[in-house]
């Protein structure tokens, strides 16, 4: 056992650190190298010892209560040691609500949960919060199975698309650069010679050489046109919207199917920590939270068509029409159009040539890890800037966050700007904006100037992560579905210019509520016009549209 993850326990308690240190002997040993100490015994040292070791921690657990020195001040200095271990705190039954500093640990991210110590034996409680955090370390330390193998330059803007979409589909991948030994055996094993990067391997024995990502999807047993005949719903986009629209459509009977070139979960999906979604009280990932809600859908008969975006939509008689990359139709009764929005770009050119070989538009939680040591930049003073920042944090050693305002209290909310403050790698500048950069392959500099001085600076810098706003993905409706001057589709009352309806309405009655200009066509989540960009208004907004379909349906 001497190389296995350690699973670390400190508790000054001997009779209930005995019962841990057995509970966890008994369902993990075979595993993991189960360590026990109390705060007397410097858990400080041990944690850098085994840094020294060069021995993995996966998770600490300490009690709250111990002499030497508090549980939630151990686990908050976990980090110094080992980077990526989580962090379970250890509290008393019948303890009534968190105490203060347990609060403030929580909100600045020192710990990852908290749970009771284990009173009977076995306590299944206890052994969830272990697996689940164990689960979570172990998707990005331990070995799996390859599903999928990427070989491409290390540094493609393609090579990285691919990998976020696998990420986010949560296929399981391994990536080899071209020029590593592996890259090179697998390429002459497959006898593919000079190849366009980046080739696919798949489990299957499968080879796709520079492919779409509809041949990857199709390639992965995924259909990816839709069927001939009428559904009752086409839902576009597979995001918290559009999966709500999913789950509430074909729970109620309605034949679905649903849109996503991408990858399921949206931009939600791209979030590496949600911690406001009702009834995840430790925050849910959002790959977790999209997989859940994919597979929800499906077992109520939903149908996925993956791999090609919607580029047209019109109505045939009672028919509304959805035309799809690569040739094909959906046709349907009604629509739930729930695209959401994509990221504002810098828009500069020298920077937008190096997407991908570190430049990231988004989070990017695939490219976390390849950030190990390096001193990056995140570029937003808004919630989606902030989860990036504090997520890279466990990886990079330092990440600055460039803020055009004055202040983080703007844009974002405070449980994060709180934890981004007590982060000891972040630092935040404020009044800068980001006005040139570039590399030769990858990114090497930024040039940031000062807002208030005027003055500008070259930095170097390994990557850049911008998180900047967004643009509605809408360009692909025609005209007739109105939208505001930003692009974001006008639905319900927002449409009854001095209460009278659009234009070019064809029914007596007014547009209902998330109702487009286009009867029968709703607009759901951050692409509707006065939208809330919540995970929870999106899902609220695609059941709410559902409900609005039957009405439609019904001929109300
Ligand atoms: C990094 C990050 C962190 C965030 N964290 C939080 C958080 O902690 N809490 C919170 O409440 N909110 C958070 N948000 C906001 C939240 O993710 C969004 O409000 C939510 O995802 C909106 O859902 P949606 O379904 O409307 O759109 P999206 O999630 O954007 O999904 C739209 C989907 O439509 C697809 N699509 C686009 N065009 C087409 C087309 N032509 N045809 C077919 N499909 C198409 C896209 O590929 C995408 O999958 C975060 C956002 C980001 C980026």
């Amino acid at each position: 056992m001497r190389d296995a993850p350690v699973l670390l326990v400190v508790d000054d308690d001997p009779r209930t650190r005995g019962v841990i240190e057995g509970e966890l002997r008994k369902r993990y040993e075979s595993d993991y190298q189960v360590i026990c100490a109390e705060s007397a015994e410097d858990p400080l040292r041990l944690l850098g010892s085994l840094r020294d070791d060069r021995r993995l921690v996966s998770i600490v657990l300490a009690g709250q209560w111990m002499s030497a020195m508090p549980g939630t001040e151990l686990l908050a200095r976990v980090r110094e040691f080992h980077r990526t271990a989580k962090r379970l705190l250890l509290i008393d039954w019948g303890y009534g609500p968190p105490p203060e500093p347990i609060l403030q640990a929580i909100a600045l991210g020192h710990i990852d949960a908290y749970v009771a110590r284990p009173v009977t034996v076995p306590d299944e409680r206890f052994h969830r919060a272990v697996t689940e955090l164990l689960e979570e370390w172990a998707r990005s330390h331990l070995p799996r199975f390859e599903a999928v193998r990427v070989v491409g330059e290390e540094r493609s803007a393609r090579s990285h698309e691919i990998r976020d979409l696998l990420d986010r589909n949560a296929v399981p991948f391994g990536f080899y650069p071209a020029g590593s030994e592996r890259g090179k055996a697998l390429l002459r094993q497959a006898g593919v010679a000079a190849p366009v990067l980046p080739v696919i391997f798949l489990f299957n024995g499968r080879v796709l050489v520079n492919p779409a990502n509809a041949q990857i999807a199709g390639a992965l047993g995924m259909k990816t046109t839709p069927g001939a005949g009428l559904y009752d719903v086409a839902v576009i986009g597979a995001g918290p919207a559009g999966l709500a629209a999913a789950v509430y459509g074909a729970s109620e009977g309605l034949s679905t199917v649903v849109l996503e070139p991408e990858a399921i979960g949206g931009q939600a999906g791209t979030s590496s920590q949600i911690r406001n979604y009702l009834g995840f009280p430790d925050g849910v990932s959002g790959a977790d939270l999209a997989v859940r809600a994919y597979t929800q859908a499906w077992n109520f008969g939903a149908e996925y068509v993956y791999g090609n975006p919607a580029t047209g939509l019109r109505a045939q008689g009672p028919e509304r029409v959805v035309t799809v990359g690569g040739g094909s139709e959906v046709r349907s009764r009604a629509v739930v159009v729930a695209t959401g929005v994509s990221y504002r770009r810098l828009g500069i050119p020298s920077l937008d040539r190096l997407i991908g070989a570190g430049v990231f538009y988004g989070a990017a939680t695939s490219e976390a890890t390849a950030m190990k040591d390096r001193e990056v930049f995140v570029v937003g003073g808004a919630n989606s800037a902030g989860q990036a920042a504090v997520h890279l944090a466990r990886y990079a050693a330092k990440v600055t966050v460039l803020v055009r305002g004055q202040s983080l209290a703007d844009g974002m909310s405070d449980y994060l700007s709180t934890e981004i403050v007590g982060t000891p790698n972040i630092a935040v500048r404020h009044n800068v904006v980001v006005t040139g950069g570039g590399g030769t392959d990858c990114l090497e500099s930024l040039t940031l100037q000062d807002r208030v001085s005027g003055t500008t600076e070259t930095i170097p810098a390994a990557a850049v992560f911008v998180l900047i706003g967004a643009e509605p993905h809408t360009q692909w409706l025609p005209d007739h579905i109105a939208r505001d001057q930003w692009g974001f589709v006008v639905t319900g009352t927002d449409l009854l210019a001095a209460g009278a309806p659009p234009q070019r309405w064809p029914l007596r009655r007014p547009p209902m509520l998330l109702e487009s200009s286009l009867p029968g066509v709703f607009a759901a989540g951050d692409v509707r016009r006065g939208s809330v960009k919540r995970v929870a208004s999106a899902v609220g907004e695609g059941s709410i549209a559902i409900r609005l379909i039957h009405d439609y349906l019904r001929g109300n």
